[in-house]
């Protein structure tokens, strides 16, 4: 069956088109600016990839623009619609609604949009994609994916904030923790490649992407993650701060005479390595560049980034009394030889040893560690898409 992978925000929409049998990627692209004047960039496997301004006022349009370029004579990859046999869509935020994914009906809808709160800039736009795939495929089977659910099984004392009790029961104040989907398919795979039983081993999974989170799975359940109620807490990130003394914010409000909103965009958006880097860049790429060439401020930020990831594993091994796998995953996790390379080199007290020449691959699944080392040090790319469409299959 194929099926079409939906992730969509607030004015762009990714898609990809799932050969589930073979688990081939048929198509996939990407619409952007939809509301603004829009653009489609397309690429069947094995073809050219094709972009196209075209006017998206709405989503609606936009997934018409996907459904068209998929089903076009010449560069699509299926005849007609009836080709497509179900939806998978990527929601973020599912609160304590859902614990795993579901067959999308209206009362899911009404559910989802409960959550709204708890991700304004993102659910809403993913409810969007929904109805405007409901309404042009009408009658396929949809899926709603979220990136919550994995770390429902955290235990209470994981999930509770050491603040007042009654924001838990009147607003539902807690961690919920992010990218689900990905330290799920990432834990499992973990245990694959080792020849172990998923159900009966300690995963630590390092998330690092732009947006960047560690996991702690013990016997296949999420038992603690960086992100809190929102993605912000946690890692140092790309631009989005991670863990801070809360006190700053008061102190910073005060010194530069911001309000809520100014302080939140200053989290969000100027902070993390970014801002670490003295606005130098975002991107490791940059910033390993520019370090190497003697910058302090992209040194500096490296190196925090580097620390703060170890010192949640620590926290993970803490929690989980004892590791098995650490996994890295995600565009970071996956390329920067020097972020695992420094990453790993506080785990000498684990056992840890690290082959060098395994280390030097990249964007390949593959076992880092030596094999005499004392726990396994995995890379293994994510596939958000490939997880979701294997969960839309499950369920219908
Ligand atoms: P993601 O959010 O998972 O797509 O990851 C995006 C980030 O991965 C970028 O911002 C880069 O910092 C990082 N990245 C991608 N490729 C490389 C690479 N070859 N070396 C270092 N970092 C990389």
């Amino acid at each position: 069956m194929n099926v079409l992978v939906i992730n969509c925000g607030s004015s762009s929409l990714k898609f990809q088109l799932i050969n589930s049998d073979t688990e081939a990627v048929l198509a996939k692209g990407l619409c952007e600016r939809i509301g603004i004047d829009g653009r489609l960039t397309y690429q069947p496997a094995g073809g050219e990839k094709e972009v196209n301004e075209l006017a998206m006022p709405t989503h609606t349009e936009a997934i018409q623009f996907v459904i068209d370029a998929l089903t076009n004579e010449k560069t699509g990859v299926v005849k007609s619609l009836d080709e497509i046999g179900a939806v998978g869509h990527r929601l973020v935020h599912g609160g304590e609604k859902f614990a795993s994914s579901v067959v999308i009906t209206e009362e899911v809808k009404k559910a989802v949009e409960e959550c709204n709160d708890l991700a304004p800039l993102h659910n809403p736009a993913n409810l969007i994609g929904v109805n405007a795939c409901e309404k042009l495929m009408p009658g396929t089977p949809m899926v709603a994916v979220f990136d919550t659910a994995f770390h429902q099984t955290m235990p209470e004392k994981a999930y509770m904030y050491g603040l007042p009790y009654e924001y838990y029961e009147k607003y539902k104040v807690r961690r919920y923790g992010f990218h689900g989907t990905s330290h799920s398919f990432v834990s499992k795979r973990a245990a694959e490649l080792v020849g172990v039983p998923y159900d009966q081993t300690k995963t630590i999974v390092c998330h690092l992407g732009n947006g960047a989170s560690v996991s702690a799975v013990l016997n296949g359940k999420s038992v603690d993650t960086s992100m809190g109620l929102t993605p912000l807490e946690g890692l140092v990130m790309g631009t989005r701060s991670g863990d801070i003394d809360p006190a700053i914010l008061e102190f910073i409000a005060k010194k530069e005479n911001l309000d809520i909103e100014g302080l939140m965009n200053m989290l969000n958006k100027k902070s993390g390595v970014f801002g670490l880097s003295n606005n130098l860049s975002s991107d490791f790429r940059d910033l390993l560049e520019a370090s190497e060439a003697g910058n302090g401020p992209a040194k500096i930020a490296i190196e925090v980034f580097c620390y703060r990831v170890a010192k949640y594993v620590g926290a993970y091994v803490a929690a989980m009394n004892g590791v098995d796998n650490i996994v890295f995953t995600a565009g970071i996790g996956e390329n920067s030889v020097p972020v695992r390379e420094k990453v790993c080199s506080y785990f000498g007290y684990l056992g840890v040893t690290i082959d060098k020449e395994a280390n030097a691959k990249r964007g390949e699944e593959i076992v880092i560690s030596t094999p005499d080392s004392k726990v396994k040090v995995l890379v293994i790319p994510t596939n958000e898409e490939l997880a979701i469409a294997r969960e839309t299959v499950a369920l219908i």
